[in-house]
């Protein structure tokens, strides 16, 4: 028997632990209330504040911190209000001949006590998103925010607290030690978003209650480009979402494999929505956010650094500057598959080029390689398209676009094995706080009766 008494956060948990079936218990209409007094906070009552703490925290452009931390997370809110209803309902399965005289049904039903471990750099979307699932499906939940995002983390403590009582939802602040603590205790579930590292300890952590888990975590996202692309497209679309938060999402196009005749069109276009999108130099730009802090900052200049000595060609060098935590945007071509930038989650504005000359290449890189959170292909040809995605394995994918597959509700976002384990999103994310709960209700006398003893020579034949 484990002793919790010394985990600071054992009074909490024990609360909770204690309010679980009260919440569990709540109706479809409460649930719904809970969730709209959540998005009026964000929609109304917080939103200034919560552009505010982004911009603080990340140097955030206003126009990214209300698509991602506002409307994408009242669109998570009311998808979830107008299908929570239809969630909640026993979902009936069809019952067998020999079942004759039952019915089968699912029940979901709430996990219990969660917690939710959050990273820093969609720091109110990665924490409200799935709270949002975890009050739909009628759990109680700590939350751990990101230190690193302290603007943000103090934000949602104050919404937080403004809103729920801490038996139900609550905020914990701080750092590793923080976290360490609270994975010592035996929740339900634990969904964290975060890097593949963490999300090893956090599963290592949950195995010892065998809590399940929702681990969102990184990696590598590659983008393919085919000869046959719509080149300016593809151009443009990699510079949006490798400059959105200066590249620290985790569906970023990581690096680039482009069909060796088009290269030159490629960087051409990328220099060409680069200025239009920047302007010609990047640090005046408004729409330009910065590296979140030192030492993610001294991480991409040791990848840099680490470039020169493998034989890096620096086709687009973007400007480094310390005190304002700036690295402007930069390609990189021929570089060695041993560099830190091939080898490591990049998570900054730097871009790798890798040429082939021939669609095996790519798939025969690829199979060695982790599966990613994301994988995108541009081509005009289907059969090269059916070609990279039966052959590679990725969490997600998009065909011709990137990064608008984590706004599609009714698709499941997350990776597979090393990008993440489990599904957000919609449906996924209630599922994921819910147990799938079997019921089976025998209401008249059916051929059940064939199962008991004594087997005669006639039970035998049927
Ligand atoms: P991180 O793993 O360093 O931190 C995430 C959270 O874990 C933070 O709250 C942090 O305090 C906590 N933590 C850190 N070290 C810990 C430890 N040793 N034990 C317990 N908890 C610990 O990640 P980050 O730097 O905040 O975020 C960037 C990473 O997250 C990238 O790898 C990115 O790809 C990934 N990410 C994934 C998704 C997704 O949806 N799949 C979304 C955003 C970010």
């Amino acid at each position: 028997m484990i002793d919790y008494k010394g985990n600071p956060y054992f009074d909490l948990f024990s609360k909770q632990k204690e309010n679980q079936y009260n919440v569990a218990q709540s109706t479809y209409s409460q649930r719904v209330k809970k969730l709209s007094a959540l998005q009026h906070a964000i929609e109304f009552t917080y939103r200034k504040q919560i552009k505010e703490a982004l911009h603080k925290d990340l140097k955030r452009p206003i126009v990214e911190s209300d698509l991602v931390a506002v409307y994408l997370v009242i669109k998570e809110i009311k998808h979830a209000k107008a299908n929570l209803h239809r969630w909640l309902k026993k979902q009936k399965v069809k019952t067998d001949v020999v079942l004759f005289g039952t019915k089968s049904w699912v029940k979901y039903e709430p996990k219990g006590v969660c917690l939710i471990i959050s990273p820093w750099n969609y720091p109110i979307n990665l924490t409200f998103s799935p709270l949002v699932a975890a009050i739909a499906a009628g759990n109680t939940v700590i939350i751990k925010p990101s230190e690193i995002s302290s603007h943000c983390s103090n934000l949602m403590s104050t919404i937080i607290k403004d809103l729920f009582q801490e038996n139900e939802i609550v905020l914990v602040q701080g750092d590793v030690k923080v976290a360490q603590n609270l994975l010592k205790l035996p929740f339900n579930h634990i969904f964290f978003t975060g890097s593949i590292p963490v999300g090893k300890i956090v599963m290592k952590a949950a195995a010892k209650h065998l809590t399940s888990v929702t681990l969102e975590l990184g990696g590598k996202s590659p983008v393919i480009i085919d000869a046959s692309v719509d080149i300016k497209l593809a151009a443009k679309m990699v510079v949006w979402l490798k400059h959105f938060n200066c590249g620290q999402t985790c569906i970023a196009p990581d690096y680039v494999f482009i069909q060796e005749k088009i290269l030159e069109s490629f960087i051409v276009h990328y220099k060409f929505y680069l200025n239009k999108f920047y302007g010609s130099n990047a640090l005046n730009s408004e729409s330009y956010g910065r590296i979140i802090n030192e030492k993610h900052f001294n991480r991409l200049k040791s990848y840099l650094n680490d470039a020169k000595t493998h034989d890096a060609e620096f086709v687009i060098k973007g400007e480094i500057i310390e005190e304002e935590r700036f690295i402007g945007p930069t390609v990189i071509s021929n570089l060695k598959l041993e560099s830190l930038l091939m080898q490591e989650e990049i998570f900054g504005p730097i871009l790798p080029v890798k040429i082939y000359t021939n669609k095996e290449e790519v798939i025969e890189y690829l199979k060695d390689k982790d599966k990613p959170l994301a994988l995108y292909v541009y081509s005009k040809s289907k059969s090269f398209t059916n070609h990279i995605v039966n052959n590679t394995r990725a969490g997600t994918t998009c065909i011709n676009v990137n990064g608008i597959q984590f706004s599609n509700h009714r698709l499941p976002f997350g990776g597979s094995n090393s990008s993440g384990i489990g599904k957000a999103h919609g449906f996924y994310s209630f599922k994921a706080f819910s147990n799938e709960r079997a019921v089976l209700k025998r209401y008249v006398a059916g051929p059940i009766s064939l199962l008991f003893p004594p087997y005669t020579k006639l039970k035998e034949k049927i």
